[in-house]
Protein backbone atom coordinates (compact mmCIF):
# COMPACT_ATOMS: atom_id res chain seq x y z
CA UNK A 1 0.00 0.00 0.00
CA UNK A 2 2.70 2.41 -0.20
CA UNK A 3 2.67 3.83 2.95
CA UNK A 4 6.17 5.38 3.99
CA UNK A 5 5.45 7.41 6.88
CA UNK A 6 2.95 8.04 9.54
CA UNK A 7 2.31 11.22 10.35
CA UNK A 8 1.24 12.17 13.99
CA UNK A 9 1.25 16.25 12.60
CA UNK A 10 -2.22 17.92 11.81
CA UNK A 11 -3.48 16.46 8.69
CA UNK A 12 -5.01 19.09 5.93
CA UNK A 13 -8.72 17.64 4.25
CA UNK A 14 -9.52 18.89 0.75
CA UNK A 15 -13.17 18.44 -0.27
CA UNK A 16 -14.08 17.61 -3.88
CA UNK A 17 -16.65 15.32 -5.66
CA UNK A 18 -16.76 11.60 -5.44
CA UNK A 19 -17.04 10.41 -9.13
CA UNK A 20 -15.73 6.91 -8.23
CA UNK A 21 -16.01 4.87 -5.30
CA UNK A 22 -13.05 3.46 -3.05
CA UNK A 23 -10.67 4.46 -0.48
CA UNK A 24 -6.96 4.38 -1.48
CA UNK A 25 -3.55 5.37 -0.33
CA UNK A 26 -0.42 6.64 -1.57
CA UNK A 27 1.70 9.60 -3.05
CA UNK A 28 1.12 12.28 -5.68
CA UNK A 29 2.16 11.64 -9.31
CA UNK A 30 1.43 14.82 -11.17
CA UNK A 31 -0.09 14.58 -14.74
CA UNK A 32 0.58 16.61 -17.48
CA UNK A 33 -1.80 16.81 -20.18
CA UNK A 34 -1.10 17.81 -23.53
CA UNK A 35 -1.49 21.57 -23.88
CA UNK A 36 -0.21 22.38 -27.05
CA UNK A 37 -0.93 25.42 -29.12
CA UNK A 38 -1.38 25.16 -32.75
CA UNK A 39 2.23 25.79 -34.13
CA UNK A 40 2.09 28.29 -37.30
CA UNK A 41 5.81 28.23 -37.48
CA UNK A 42 5.61 24.15 -38.75
CA UNK A 43 3.66 25.28 -41.70
CA UNK A 44 5.33 23.71 -44.77
CA UNK A 45 2.75 24.37 -47.24
CA UNK A 46 -1.10 23.00 -47.58
CA UNK A 47 0.47 19.64 -48.98
CA UNK A 48 2.89 18.85 -46.50
CA UNK A 49 0.43 19.86 -43.79
CA UNK A 50 -2.12 17.55 -45.18
CA UNK A 51 0.35 14.72 -45.17
CA UNK A 52 1.27 15.59 -41.74
CA UNK A 53 -2.45 15.34 -40.52
CA UNK A 54 -2.94 11.92 -42.38
CA UNK A 55 -0.40 10.70 -41.00
CA UNK A 56 -1.69 11.41 -36.91
CA UNK A 57 -4.97 10.70 -37.81
CA UNK A 58 -3.79 7.00 -38.99
CA UNK A 59 -1.23 6.90 -35.76
CA UNK A 60 -4.09 7.66 -33.43
CA UNK A 61 -6.86 4.91 -34.93
CA UNK A 62 -4.01 2.55 -34.23
CA UNK A 63 -3.64 3.25 -30.79
CA UNK A 64 -7.50 3.66 -30.08
CA UNK A 65 -7.52 0.26 -31.75
CA UNK A 66 -4.91 -0.85 -29.45
CA UNK A 67 -6.64 0.28 -26.11
CA UNK A 68 -10.06 -0.88 -27.44
CA UNK A 69 -8.32 -4.43 -27.73
CA UNK A 70 -7.01 -3.11 -24.01
CA UNK A 71 -10.30 -1.94 -22.55
CA UNK A 72 -12.18 -5.22 -23.93
CA UNK A 73 -9.40 -7.55 -22.24
CA UNK A 74 -9.88 -6.51 -18.89
CA UNK A 75 -13.46 -4.93 -18.90
CA UNK A 76 -15.26 -6.62 -22.07
CA UNK A 77 -16.56 -5.32 -25.36
CA UNK A 78 -18.77 -2.72 -23.94
CA UNK A 79 -15.81 -0.92 -22.70
CA UNK A 80 -13.95 -1.33 -25.56
CA UNK A 81 -16.39 0.72 -28.02
CA UNK A 82 -15.45 3.88 -26.24
CA UNK A 83 -11.75 3.53 -27.94
CA UNK A 84 -13.48 2.42 -31.18
CA UNK A 85 -16.20 5.20 -31.42
CA UNK A 86 -13.38 7.40 -31.36
CA UNK A 87 -11.38 5.12 -34.37
CA UNK A 88 -14.38 5.19 -36.17
CA UNK A 89 -14.59 9.54 -36.02
CA UNK A 90 -10.65 9.33 -37.12
CA UNK A 91 -11.89 7.30 -39.81
CA UNK A 92 -14.62 9.20 -40.60
CA UNK A 93 -14.68 10.43 -44.22
CA UNK A 94 -16.54 14.11 -43.78
CA UNK A 95 -14.19 14.08 -40.75
CA UNK A 96 -10.86 14.40 -42.38
CA UNK A 97 -12.14 16.38 -45.09
CA UNK A 98 -13.67 18.95 -42.80
CA UNK A 99 -10.31 19.10 -41.74
CA UNK A 100 -8.47 19.25 -45.00
CA UNK A 101 -10.82 21.91 -46.31
CA UNK A 102 -9.57 24.30 -43.46
CA UNK A 103 -5.76 23.55 -43.83
CA UNK A 104 -6.40 24.29 -47.35
CA UNK A 105 -9.15 27.43 -47.18
CA UNK A 106 -7.02 28.77 -44.39
CA UNK A 107 -3.87 27.73 -45.55
CA UNK A 108 -2.80 26.58 -42.05
CA UNK A 109 -0.68 24.29 -40.34
CA UNK A 110 -2.04 20.37 -39.34
CA UNK A 111 -2.12 21.88 -35.62
CA UNK A 112 -4.34 25.08 -36.95
CA UNK A 113 -6.80 22.79 -38.41
CA UNK A 114 -7.11 20.36 -35.41
CA UNK A 115 -7.35 23.36 -32.75
CA UNK A 116 -9.94 24.94 -34.70
CA UNK A 117 -12.08 22.16 -36.32
CA UNK A 118 -12.22 20.51 -33.20
CA UNK A 119 -12.99 23.21 -31.00
CA UNK A 120 -16.22 23.65 -32.95
CA UNK A 121 -17.27 19.92 -32.58
CA UNK A 122 -16.54 20.35 -28.65
CA UNK A 123 -18.30 23.74 -28.55
CA UNK A 124 -21.37 22.21 -29.68
CA UNK A 125 -21.71 19.43 -27.31
CA UNK A 126 -20.92 22.06 -24.65
CA UNK A 127 -24.09 23.77 -26.30
CA UNK A 128 -26.00 20.65 -26.06
CA UNK A 129 -29.05 20.31 -23.46
CA UNK A 130 -28.52 16.87 -22.13
CA UNK A 131 -25.48 16.60 -19.08
CA UNK A 132 -24.50 13.49 -21.29
CA UNK A 133 -24.07 14.60 -24.39
CA UNK A 134 -21.60 17.87 -22.57
CA UNK A 135 -19.15 15.38 -21.16
CA UNK A 136 -19.07 14.09 -24.68
CA UNK A 137 -16.76 16.98 -25.25
CA UNK A 138 -14.40 15.59 -23.07
CA UNK A 139 -13.38 12.99 -25.76
CA UNK A 140 -13.32 15.49 -28.63
CA UNK A 141 -11.13 17.09 -26.72
CA UNK A 142 -9.02 13.55 -25.82
CA UNK A 143 -8.46 13.27 -29.75
CA UNK A 144 -7.90 16.70 -30.07
CA UNK A 145 -4.78 16.98 -27.42
CA UNK A 146 -3.76 13.48 -28.44
CA UNK A 147 -3.30 14.92 -32.29
CA UNK A 148 -1.93 18.11 -31.36
CA UNK A 149 0.43 15.65 -29.35
CA UNK A 150 1.41 13.89 -32.08
CA UNK A 151 1.88 16.43 -34.66
CA UNK A 152 4.33 18.69 -32.00
CA UNK A 153 5.67 15.35 -30.96
CA UNK A 154 5.20 16.14 -27.60
CA UNK A 155 4.46 13.08 -25.05
CA UNK A 156 2.40 13.18 -21.92
CA UNK A 157 4.28 12.62 -19.00
CA UNK A 158 4.04 12.42 -15.19
CA UNK A 159 6.36 13.48 -12.27
CA UNK A 160 6.33 12.67 -8.92
CA UNK A 161 8.50 13.91 -5.74
CA UNK A 162 11.51 11.69 -6.63
CA UNK A 163 11.51 11.59 -10.53
CA UNK A 164 11.51 14.24 -13.03
CA UNK A 165 9.85 12.38 -15.62
CA UNK A 166 7.88 8.94 -16.48
CA UNK A 167 6.08 7.96 -19.25
CA UNK A 168 2.22 7.05 -18.94
CA UNK A 169 1.95 3.56 -17.59
CA UNK A 170 5.57 3.18 -16.23
CA UNK A 171 6.06 4.51 -13.25
CA UNK A 172 9.96 4.37 -12.38
CA UNK A 173 10.31 4.69 -8.76
CA UNK A 174 7.71 1.79 -8.06
CA UNK A 175 5.68 3.78 -5.35
CA UNK A 176 1.74 3.23 -5.28
CA UNK A 177 0.42 6.78 -6.36
CA UNK A 178 -2.45 8.61 -6.59
CA UNK A 179 -2.38 10.33 -10.48
CA UNK A 180 -3.08 14.05 -9.50
CA UNK A 181 -4.37 16.35 -12.94
CA UNK A 182 -6.29 19.13 -14.49
CA UNK A 183 -8.16 16.58 -16.20
CA UNK A 184 -8.13 12.34 -17.26
CA UNK A 185 -8.44 10.92 -20.41
CA UNK A 186 -10.13 7.86 -21.10
CA UNK A 187 -6.93 6.34 -22.23
CA UNK A 188 -5.50 7.14 -18.86
CA UNK A 189 -6.77 4.48 -16.44
CA UNK A 190 -6.63 1.75 -19.33
CA UNK A 191 -2.48 2.55 -20.07
CA UNK A 192 -2.10 3.34 -16.08
CA UNK A 193 1.05 1.14 -14.40
CA UNK A 194 -0.39 -1.33 -11.33
CA UNK A 195 1.00 1.49 -9.17
CA UNK A 196 -1.57 3.59 -9.87
CA UNK A 197 -4.65 3.42 -7.45
CA UNK A 198 -6.38 6.32 -7.88
CA UNK A 199 -7.33 9.48 -9.75
CA UNK A 200 -7.64 13.15 -8.20
CA UNK A 201 -8.68 15.98 -11.07
CA UNK A 202 -9.77 19.36 -11.29
CA UNK A 203 -12.21 18.88 -14.06
CA UNK A 204 -15.00 15.58 -14.78
CA UNK A 205 -17.89 14.35 -14.68
CA UNK A 206 -19.21 11.25 -13.58
CA UNK A 207 -20.03 10.23 -17.56
CA UNK A 208 -17.60 11.20 -19.09
CA UNK A 209 -15.66 7.69 -20.40
CA UNK A 210 -12.62 8.59 -18.25
CA UNK A 211 -14.52 8.16 -14.98
CA UNK A 212 -16.77 5.66 -16.52
CA UNK A 213 -13.30 3.11 -17.01
CA UNK A 214 -12.16 4.30 -14.10
CA UNK A 215 -15.03 3.05 -12.07
CA UNK A 216 -15.19 -0.02 -14.16
CA UNK A 217 -11.53 -0.84 -13.10
CA UNK A 218 -12.44 -0.09 -9.40
CA UNK A 219 -10.07 3.21 -8.85
CA UNK A 220 -11.91 5.64 -6.62
CA UNK A 221 -11.57 9.11 -8.60
CA UNK A 222 -12.49 12.47 -6.85
CA UNK A 223 -12.76 15.58 -9.30
CA UNK A 224 -13.64 19.64 -8.49
CA UNK A 225 -10.72 19.91 -6.62
CA UNK A 226 -9.72 23.52 -6.88
CA UNK A 227 -6.38 24.92 -7.38
CA UNK A 228 -4.84 21.42 -8.37
CA UNK A 229 -1.79 20.69 -8.24
CA UNK A 230 -0.95 23.63 -6.20
CA UNK A 231 -2.82 22.66 -3.20
CA UNK A 232 -1.07 19.06 -2.94
CA UNK A 233 2.70 18.93 -1.86
CA UNK A 234 4.78 16.93 -3.85
CA UNK A 235 5.99 14.87 -0.86
CA UNK A 236 2.44 14.49 0.91
CA UNK A 237 0.69 11.33 1.72
CA UNK A 238 -2.83 11.32 0.55
CA UNK A 239 -5.62 9.47 1.57
CA UNK A 240 -8.35 9.34 -1.73
CA UNK A 241 -11.66 8.60 -0.30
CA UNK A 242 -14.12 8.60 -3.63
CA UNK A 243 -17.07 7.23 -1.49
CA UNK A 244 -17.41 11.09 0.55
CA UNK A 245 -14.81 12.68 -1.85
CA UNK A 246 -12.50 13.74 0.60
CA UNK A 247 -9.14 13.85 0.07
CA UNK A 248 -6.84 13.80 3.54
CA UNK A 249 -3.37 15.15 2.89
CA UNK A 250 -0.55 13.37 5.51
CA UNK A 251 -3.38 11.42 6.86
CA UNK A 252 -2.13 10.79 10.80
CA UNK A 253 -2.09 7.64 12.23
CA UNK A 254 -5.11 7.63 13.43
CA UNK A 255 -6.87 8.03 10.91
CA UNK A 256 -5.13 5.69 8.44
CA UNK A 257 -6.40 2.81 11.28
CA UNK A 258 -9.58 3.92 10.86
CA UNK A 259 -9.29 3.45 7.05
CA UNK A 260 -7.22 0.23 7.22
CA UNK A 261 -9.97 -2.14 6.36
CA UNK A 262 -11.83 -0.61 3.60
CA UNK A 263 -8.28 0.59 1.47
CA UNK A 264 -8.92 -0.84 -2.33
CA UNK A 265 -6.33 -1.33 -4.15
CA UNK A 266 -7.67 0.48 -7.29
CA UNK A 267 -7.13 -0.92 -10.90
CA UNK A 268 -5.36 -3.33 -9.32
CA UNK A 269 -7.74 -5.07 -7.07
CA UNK A 270 -6.18 -8.35 -8.04
CA UNK A 271 -8.38 -11.21 -5.59
CA UNK A 272 -5.92 -13.90 -5.02
CA UNK A 273 -7.78 -17.07 -5.02
CA UNK A 274 -7.05 -20.67 -4.89
CA UNK A 275 -7.42 -23.36 -7.16
CA UNK A 276 -10.93 -25.18 -7.21
CA UNK A 277 -11.25 -28.92 -7.89
CA UNK A 278 -12.40 -29.72 -11.25
CA UNK A 279 -11.57 -26.54 -12.99
CA UNK A 280 -8.09 -24.89 -14.29
CA UNK A 281 -8.69 -21.07 -14.56
CA UNK A 282 -5.73 -19.70 -16.22
CA UNK A 283 -5.11 -15.80 -17.06
CA UNK A 284 -5.22 -13.86 -20.34
CA UNK A 285 -2.29 -11.51 -20.50
CA UNK A 286 -1.19 -8.94 -23.44
CA UNK A 287 2.24 -7.81 -22.23
CA UNK A 288 4.97 -9.65 -20.59
CA UNK A 289 4.56 -7.20 -17.44
CA UNK A 290 1.09 -8.81 -17.55
CA UNK A 291 2.10 -12.33 -15.64
CA UNK A 292 2.40 -10.51 -12.47
CA UNK A 293 -0.83 -10.04 -12.32
CA UNK A 294 -1.30 -13.68 -13.66
CA UNK A 295 0.36 -15.01 -10.38
CA UNK A 296 -1.14 -12.06 -8.37
CA UNK A 297 -4.70 -13.48 -9.14
CA UNK A 298 -3.51 -16.97 -8.60
CA UNK A 299 -3.64 -18.52 -12.01
CA UNK A 300 -2.91 -21.81 -13.18
CA UNK A 301 -0.98 -21.23 -16.16
CA UNK A 302 -1.37 -18.43 -19.14
CA UNK A 303 -4.08 -19.35 -21.04
CA UNK A 304 -3.83 -16.78 -24.04
CA UNK A 305 -0.87 -14.35 -24.25
CA UNK A 306 -1.94 -12.08 -27.48
CA UNK A 307 1.31 -11.55 -28.67
CA UNK A 308 0.23 -8.91 -31.12
CA UNK A 309 -0.35 -6.75 -28.56
CA UNK A 310 3.77 -6.44 -27.61
CA UNK A 311 4.40 -5.28 -31.33
CA UNK A 312 1.05 -2.99 -31.08
CA UNK A 313 2.13 -1.55 -27.82
CA UNK A 314 5.72 -1.31 -29.52
CA UNK A 315 4.58 0.42 -32.46
CA UNK A 316 6.88 -1.82 -34.02
CA UNK A 317 8.13 -5.32 -35.60
CA UNK A 318 10.38 -6.74 -31.97
CA UNK A 319 13.27 -8.79 -33.43
CA UNK A 320 13.57 -12.60 -32.53
CA UNK A 321 15.94 -11.49 -29.45
CA UNK A 322 13.48 -8.75 -28.15
CA UNK A 323 10.37 -11.36 -28.53
CA UNK A 324 12.80 -14.02 -27.13
CA UNK A 325 12.68 -12.08 -23.72
CA UNK A 326 9.25 -11.03 -23.40
CA UNK A 327 8.25 -14.50 -23.90
CA UNK A 328 11.59 -15.88 -21.07
CA UNK A 329 9.85 -13.07 -18.91
CA UNK A 330 6.33 -15.13 -18.82
CA UNK A 331 7.78 -18.71 -18.34
CA UNK A 332 10.11 -18.20 -16.22
CA UNK A 333 7.52 -16.29 -13.66
CA UNK A 334 5.32 -18.62 -14.41
CA UNK A 335 7.41 -21.30 -13.09
CA UNK A 336 6.51 -24.82 -14.61
CA UNK A 337 2.90 -23.93 -15.23
CA UNK A 338 2.03 -24.10 -18.59
CA UNK A 339 2.10 -21.18 -21.04
CA UNK A 340 -0.32 -20.46 -23.63
CA UNK A 341 1.67 -18.31 -26.10
CA UNK A 342 -0.60 -17.40 -29.31
CA UNK A 343 0.89 -17.03 -32.75
CA UNK A 344 0.55 -13.49 -34.09
CA UNK A 345 -2.86 -12.47 -34.28
CA UNK A 346 -2.09 -9.41 -36.89
CA UNK A 347 -4.39 -8.30 -39.48
CA UNK A 348 -7.82 -7.13 -39.90
CA UNK A 349 -8.50 -3.96 -37.09
CA UNK A 350 -4.79 -4.83 -35.68
CA UNK A 351 -2.74 -4.05 -37.86
CA UNK A 352 -0.22 -1.08 -38.52
CA UNK A 353 1.51 0.92 -41.43
CA UNK A 354 5.06 -1.09 -40.74
CA UNK A 355 3.33 -4.68 -41.52
CA UNK A 356 2.80 -3.55 -45.00
CA UNK A 357 6.07 -2.92 -45.61
CA UNK A 358 6.79 -5.59 -48.17
CA UNK A 359 5.89 -5.91 -51.78
CA UNK A 360 2.04 -7.21 -51.05
CA UNK A 361 1.16 -3.93 -48.93
CA UNK A 362 -2.05 -3.40 -48.05
CA UNK A 363 -3.46 -6.42 -49.31
CA UNK A 364 -1.33 -8.73 -46.97
CA UNK A 365 -2.34 -6.28 -44.15
CA UNK A 366 -5.91 -7.02 -44.54
CA UNK A 367 -5.29 -11.01 -44.05
CA UNK A 368 -5.62 -11.90 -40.10
CA UNK A 369 -4.35 -14.35 -37.96
CA UNK A 370 -3.25 -17.55 -39.95
CA UNK A 371 -3.27 -16.18 -43.06
CA UNK A 372 -1.02 -13.22 -42.91
CA UNK A 373 1.49 -15.94 -41.26
CA UNK A 374 1.44 -17.33 -44.28
CA UNK A 375 1.48 -14.77 -46.24
CA UNK A 376 4.44 -13.18 -44.59
CA UNK A 377 6.56 -16.53 -43.16
CA UNK A 378 9.15 -14.16 -41.84
CA UNK A 379 6.98 -13.04 -39.12
CA UNK A 380 5.97 -16.61 -38.05
CA UNK A 381 9.66 -17.63 -38.51
CA UNK A 382 10.89 -14.80 -36.41
CA UNK A 383 8.04 -15.47 -33.48
CA UNK A 384 8.96 -19.55 -33.94
CA UNK A 385 12.65 -19.24 -33.25
CA UNK A 386 11.55 -16.73 -30.34
CA UNK A 387 9.66 -19.29 -28.48
CA UNK A 388 11.51 -21.95 -29.39
CA UNK A 389 14.14 -19.82 -27.10
CA UNK A 390 11.76 -19.49 -24.49
CA UNK A 391 10.88 -22.93 -23.89
CA UNK A 392 14.23 -23.94 -22.21
CA UNK A 393 12.73 -22.16 -19.20
CA UNK A 394 9.52 -23.50 -18.94
CA UNK A 395 6.28 -25.28 -20.41
CA UNK A 396 5.17 -23.63 -23.83
CA UNK A 397 1.71 -24.34 -25.85
CA UNK A 398 1.81 -22.47 -28.86
CA UNK A 399 -1.21 -21.23 -30.10
CA UNK A 400 -2.41 -20.70 -33.65
CA UNK A 401 -5.23 -18.13 -34.20
CA UNK A 402 -7.59 -17.65 -37.22
CA UNK A 403 -6.91 -21.06 -38.48
CA UNK A 404 -9.86 -22.58 -41.00
CA UNK A 405 -9.16 -25.61 -41.91
CA UNK A 406 -6.78 -28.62 -40.87
CA UNK A 407 -3.91 -27.94 -44.13
CA UNK A 408 -3.69 -24.27 -43.14
CA UNK A 409 -2.38 -25.51 -39.54
CA UNK A 410 -0.78 -28.29 -40.98
CA UNK A 411 1.38 -25.70 -43.18
CA UNK A 412 2.08 -23.22 -40.57
CA UNK A 413 3.22 -25.86 -38.20
CA UNK A 414 5.05 -27.10 -40.90
CA UNK A 415 6.68 -23.90 -41.41
CA UNK A 416 7.50 -23.18 -37.38
CA UNK A 417 9.17 -26.91 -37.38
CA UNK A 418 11.50 -25.90 -40.29
CA UNK A 419 11.96 -22.13 -38.77
CA UNK A 420 13.74 -23.93 -35.44
CA UNK A 421 15.20 -26.70 -36.42
CA UNK A 422 18.34 -25.63 -35.31
CA UNK A 423 17.21 -24.51 -32.12
CA UNK A 424 16.36 -27.79 -30.22
CA UNK A 425 13.25 -26.46 -28.29
CA UNK A 426 12.27 -28.32 -25.43
CA UNK A 427 8.27 -30.08 -25.11
CA UNK A 428 6.52 -27.19 -27.05
CA UNK A 429 2.94 -28.42 -27.84
CA UNK A 430 0.84 -27.32 -30.93
CA UNK A 431 -2.83 -26.26 -30.33
CA UNK A 432 -5.64 -24.40 -32.65
CA UNK A 433 -8.11 -21.59 -31.49
CA UNK A 434 -11.68 -22.60 -32.48
CA UNK A 435 -12.68 -19.28 -33.34
CA UNK A 436 -13.83 -19.96 -36.94
CA UNK A 437 -16.78 -21.18 -37.80
CA UNK A 438 -15.36 -23.65 -40.69
CA UNK A 439 -12.42 -24.80 -37.64
CA UNK A 440 -14.95 -26.14 -35.93
CA UNK A 441 -17.11 -27.98 -38.10
CA UNK A 442 -13.65 -29.89 -39.29
CA UNK A 443 -12.69 -30.14 -35.51
CA UNK A 444 -12.31 -34.13 -35.81
CA UNK A 445 -9.88 -33.63 -38.18
CA UNK A 446 -7.77 -30.96 -36.72
CA UNK A 447 -7.85 -32.79 -33.25
CA UNK A 448 -5.75 -35.64 -34.61
CA UNK A 449 -2.74 -33.67 -35.55
CA UNK A 450 -3.50 -30.76 -32.52
CA UNK A 451 -1.76 -31.22 -29.19
CA UNK A 452 -4.67 -28.92 -27.61
CA UNK A 453 -7.36 -26.80 -28.77
CA UNK A 454 -8.81 -23.24 -27.30
CA UNK A 455 -12.27 -22.35 -27.74
CA UNK A 456 -11.81 -18.05 -28.52
CA UNK A 457 -15.50 -17.20 -28.44
CA UNK A 458 -15.03 -13.70 -29.02
CA UNK A 459 -14.37 -14.42 -32.84
CA UNK A 460 -16.73 -17.45 -32.82
CA UNK A 461 -19.58 -15.39 -32.14
CA UNK A 462 -18.84 -12.89 -34.64
CA UNK A 463 -18.23 -15.21 -37.23
CA UNK A 464 -21.00 -17.93 -36.31
CA UNK A 465 -23.92 -15.36 -36.06
CA UNK A 466 -22.43 -12.57 -38.29
CA UNK A 467 -22.58 -10.01 -35.10
CA UNK A 468 -19.88 -7.39 -34.96
CA UNK A 469 -17.15 -8.47 -32.06
CA UNK A 470 -19.21 -7.03 -28.68
CA UNK A 471 -22.46 -5.96 -30.28
CA UNK A 472 -24.41 -8.90 -28.73
CA UNK A 473 -26.40 -7.14 -25.71
CA UNK A 474 -24.31 -4.27 -26.08
CA UNK A 475 -26.00 -2.08 -28.37
CA UNK A 476 -29.68 -3.37 -27.83
CA UNK A 477 -29.15 -6.71 -29.82
CA UNK A 478 -29.52 -10.40 -29.49
CA UNK A 479 -27.63 -11.75 -26.67
CA UNK A 480 -26.13 -14.69 -29.12
CA UNK A 481 -24.07 -15.83 -25.97
CA UNK A 482 -27.20 -17.68 -24.61
CA UNK A 483 -27.84 -18.99 -28.44
CA UNK A 484 -28.41 -22.66 -27.77
CA UNK A 485 -26.60 -23.02 -31.25
CA UNK A 486 -23.49 -21.94 -29.52
CA UNK A 487 -23.65 -24.16 -26.61
CA UNK A 488 -24.06 -26.92 -28.78
CA UNK A 489 -21.30 -26.53 -31.22
CA UNK A 490 -19.01 -25.73 -27.27
CA UNK A 491 -20.39 -28.85 -26.46
CA UNK A 492 -19.04 -30.59 -30.00
CA UNK A 493 -15.94 -29.57 -29.35
CA UNK A 494 -15.35 -30.65 -25.88
CA UNK A 495 -16.59 -33.91 -26.94
CA UNK A 496 -14.33 -34.14 -30.21
CA UNK A 497 -11.78 -33.29 -27.81
CA UNK A 498 -12.01 -36.36 -25.20
CA UNK A 499 -12.35 -38.20 -27.94
CA UNK A 500 -8.82 -37.60 -29.39
CA UNK A 501 -7.28 -37.35 -25.85
CA UNK A 502 -6.52 -34.05 -25.82
CA UNK A 503 -7.38 -30.61 -23.78
CA UNK A 504 -9.60 -28.37 -24.60
CA UNK A 505 -9.93 -24.95 -23.01
CA UNK A 506 -12.23 -21.57 -23.58
CA UNK A 507 -11.07 -18.37 -23.45
CA UNK A 508 -12.75 -15.02 -24.47
CA UNK A 509 -15.16 -12.68 -22.95
CA UNK A 510 -17.59 -15.70 -22.50
CA UNK A 511 -15.28 -17.53 -20.56
CA UNK A 512 -15.05 -15.07 -17.76
CA UNK A 513 -18.69 -14.24 -17.65
CA UNK A 514 -19.95 -15.99 -14.14
CA UNK A 515 -23.21 -16.54 -16.06
CA UNK A 516 -21.95 -19.18 -18.26
CA UNK A 517 -19.43 -20.60 -15.90
CA UNK A 518 -21.56 -23.58 -14.85
CA UNK A 519 -22.63 -24.16 -18.38
CA UNK A 520 -19.22 -24.53 -19.54
CA UNK A 521 -18.78 -27.35 -17.45
CA UNK A 522 -21.58 -28.81 -18.36
CA UNK A 523 -20.53 -28.85 -21.36
CA UNK A 524 -16.93 -31.07 -20.61
CA UNK A 525 -14.82 -28.14 -20.67
CA UNK A 526 -13.18 -27.84 -17.72
CA UNK A 527 -10.43 -25.14 -18.67
CA UNK A 528 -11.05 -21.33 -18.59
CA UNK A 529 -8.27 -18.68 -19.75
CA UNK A 530 -9.63 -14.65 -18.59
CA UNK A 531 -8.61 -11.96 -17.14
CA UNK A 532 -6.34 -12.37 -13.72
CA UNK A 533 -9.29 -9.53 -12.34
CA UNK A 534 -11.88 -12.28 -13.04
CA UNK A 535 -10.08 -15.13 -12.18
CA UNK A 536 -11.23 -15.25 -8.52
CA UNK A 537 -15.17 -14.49 -9.43
CA UNK A 538 -15.02 -17.44 -11.98
CA UNK A 539 -13.78 -19.99 -9.18
CA UNK A 540 -16.46 -19.17 -7.05
CA UNK A 541 -19.54 -19.41 -9.66
CA UNK A 542 -17.80 -22.75 -10.32
CA UNK A 543 -18.37 -23.39 -6.70
CA UNK A 544 -22.15 -22.73 -6.19
C1 LIG B 1 -11.36 -14.87 -29.23
O1 LIG B 1 -11.59 -14.57 -30.40
O2 LIG B 1 -12.20 -15.32 -28.46
C2 LIG B 1 -10.02 -14.66 -28.67
C3 LIG B 1 -9.69 -15.08 -27.49
O3 LIG B 1 -9.15 -13.94 -29.40
P1 LIG B 1 -9.16 -12.34 -29.51
O4 LIG B 1 -10.20 -11.83 -28.56
O5 LIG B 1 -7.81 -11.89 -29.20
O6 LIG B 1 -9.55 -12.18 -30.94
MG1 LIG C 1 -9.94 -14.15 -31.74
Amino acid sequence: MGRAKHRSSAETRLKGVPLAPGVAVGRPCFYELHHAEPDSASQAGPQRETQRLGNSLRWLARQRSVLARKAEARLGPAHAEIFDAHRLMLADESFQSQLLRVIEVKDCSAEEAVETELNRYMEQFEAADSDYLRQRGADIREIQQALLGYLNRRVACRHCRDVAACSVGHCRQGNDHILVGAEISASLPIETDKHTIGFIVEKAGPNCHAVILARALGYPVIGNIRELPGCIPPDAQILVNGDTGEVILDPTEETLSRYQSVFTTGGQSLQHSEPVPGLKVMANIEQSADVHDAIAAGAEGVGLYRTEMELLAAGRLLSEAEQAARYREVVKAMAGKPVCIRLLDLGADKTAQWLATTQQGHAVARQRGARLLLARPELLREQARALARASKHGPIHVLYPMIVDVRQFIELRALFDQAVADLQPRGLQHGVLFEVPAACLAARQIMQVADFGCIGTNDLVQYLFAEDRGGGGVSGHTCFETDALLWELIQQLSQVARQAGKPMAICGELAGNTDFTCRILQAGISAISTSPSRIAKVRRAAQI
